[in-house]
């Protein structure tokens, strides 16, 4: 893929009127955390029929599911991803879900991101590993936005060293369980209808050798508590909280594939894939919106009696906006090339995709910053808040450090 398509870039001018008519003139209030996203990412959903296609799609999966049931043919534990072979249609599923980030992001990457951890991240944990009737009953409304979705590994304690340093517990108790500790940094964990908490189960054997284990909890959940969002740097389109468990009782019926056998571990590490992956349109969003307003801006702005875009240290800093345009729009158009061929990218290159967007971003947002002079340190314009709202890329879905390591030891054979 060398250039959108004339299709794709049919979607991308509605998607961007869209983003003009309702997101723009909300940006004050999401900025200031008074409006959360939910509503306008509701009309996105059902204006761009991502709604019906989700339904459409849905439908379609679960009753291959159940007839591979009926027939005796299911596999009885999750299986194993295999290559699904050229499929050109995947590849321009890929683009529209992409368009939609890309575009979004020009203006509030915290929609994205809380759009993302909903309908993307907590969905497709349920969907890989839970039973039809757990589909049935938490994916569905995630898919279609009806209800919002939180993932939860993150706890005060446990960040990088997320399964290492793992806390969060849960107990068996007659049929059931009881779930106790606490997560922090939690996208949507203040609004969300429906949490997937990821625990260790606690037998009485050293925390190091416990089974790793998801299970999906409710709202309102007697014993589960969820924090007002907090304060953060930027990212304020996406609500951030804490999650407070104390026995939270739960049947069988919420732990994720109903066994303790489902390899929880690899669930995790198929969410940091794709939240990883996810990371490169993220970032073309930013650096596309960063090298237009500047570009705008070196044009216009005259000093010492020329447009600033005639000195040679303004011109590198579009340059080099301009090769990491290039490089990071590549990377989606690989992404979207190896849907279209029935594959996806690796962890290590998942890891390697994120490390090289948010670091590239981070870059042109400083830059972008220091070519608006006084006037980019200023909330008033976008520059500002995009740069604080890209600093997030280096740090959640793993922080650059572990992207490093995660690299490095694939190439060493170790992971
Ligand atoms: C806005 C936002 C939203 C988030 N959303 C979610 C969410 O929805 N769900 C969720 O579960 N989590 C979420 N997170 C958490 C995020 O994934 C973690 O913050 C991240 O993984 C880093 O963990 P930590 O904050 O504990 O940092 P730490 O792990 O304490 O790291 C501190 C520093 O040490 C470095 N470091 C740690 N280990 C190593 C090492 N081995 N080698 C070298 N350097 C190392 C790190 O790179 C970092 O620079 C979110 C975070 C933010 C900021």
């Amino acid at each position: 893929m060398i250039e959108w398509s004339e299709m794709h870039l049919a979607i991308r001018d509605a998607m961007r009127r869209f983003i003009e008519a309702e997101v723009v003139p909300k940006m004050k209030d999401i900025e200031h955390g008074d409006e959360p996203p939910y509503d306008v990412l509701r009309r996105m959903v059902a204006t761009f029929g991502i709604k019906d296609m989700a339904e459409a799609r849905f439908a379609h999966q679960i009753a291959k599911e159940k007839a591979r049931t009926a027939s005796g043919t299911a596999p009885t534990r999750p299986e194993e991803k295999k290559p699904r072979g050229p499929n050109p249609e995947a590849g321009n599923e890929m683009a529209m879900r992409l368009i939609p980030v890309i575009e979004l992001c020009k203006y509030s990457p915290g929609m994205v991101t809380a759009l993302g951890v909903s309908m993307g991240l907590t969905a497709n944990a349920i969907l890989s590993r839970g039973t039809i009737a757990q589909k049935e009953r938490w994916a569905l409304p995630l898919l279609t936005l009806d209800k919002i979705g939180a993932w939860a590994i993150t706890e005060p304690g446990s960040g990088s060293d997320a399964f290492g340093a793992m806390k969060s517990s849960a107990r068996r108790d007659g049929d059931g369980y009881l779930l106790s500790g606490s997560k922090t940094f939690i996208t949507n964990g203040p609004y969300a209808d429906t949490i997937v908490f990821i625990c260790k189960l606690d037998e009485g054997n050293d925390a190091k050798h416990r089974k790793v284990l998801s299970f999906v909890l409710d709202r309102g959940m007697p014993g589960l508590v969820q924090s007002k969002a907090l304060r953060k740097m930027g990212l304020h389109g996406s609500p951030t909280g804490e999650l407070f468990l104390d026995d939270v009782r739960v049947g069988k019926d919420r732990l994720l594939g109903e066994t303790e056998d489902v390899p929880a571990r690899s669930e995790a590490k198929d969410t940091f894939t794709s939240e990883r992956t996810g990371v490169a349109a993220m970032a073309l969003g930013i650096v596309e919106q960063c090298l237009r307003l500047c570009v705008d801006y070196a044009k216009t702005r005259v000093q010492f009696g020329r447009p600033i875009g005639e000195f040679q240290l303004i011109q590198l800093k579009l340059a080099k906006m301009e090769v990491a345009r290039m490089n990071i729009q590549n990377l989606v158009f690989r992404q979207i090339e190896l849907a279209a061929a029935g594959r996806s990218l690796t962890l290590a290159e998942a890891s390697a995709c994120k490390l090289y967007a948010a670091q590239a971003t981070m870059d042109v947002c400083i830059e972008a910053v220091q070519l608006f002079g006084g006037n980019g340190y200023m909330a008033e314009y976008q520059v500002e808040q995009l740069c604080r709202d890209a600093k997030v890329l280096q740090i959640y879905g793993g922080t650059d450090e572990i992207q490093i390591s995660q690299i490095a030891r694939s190439l060493m054979g170790a992971a």
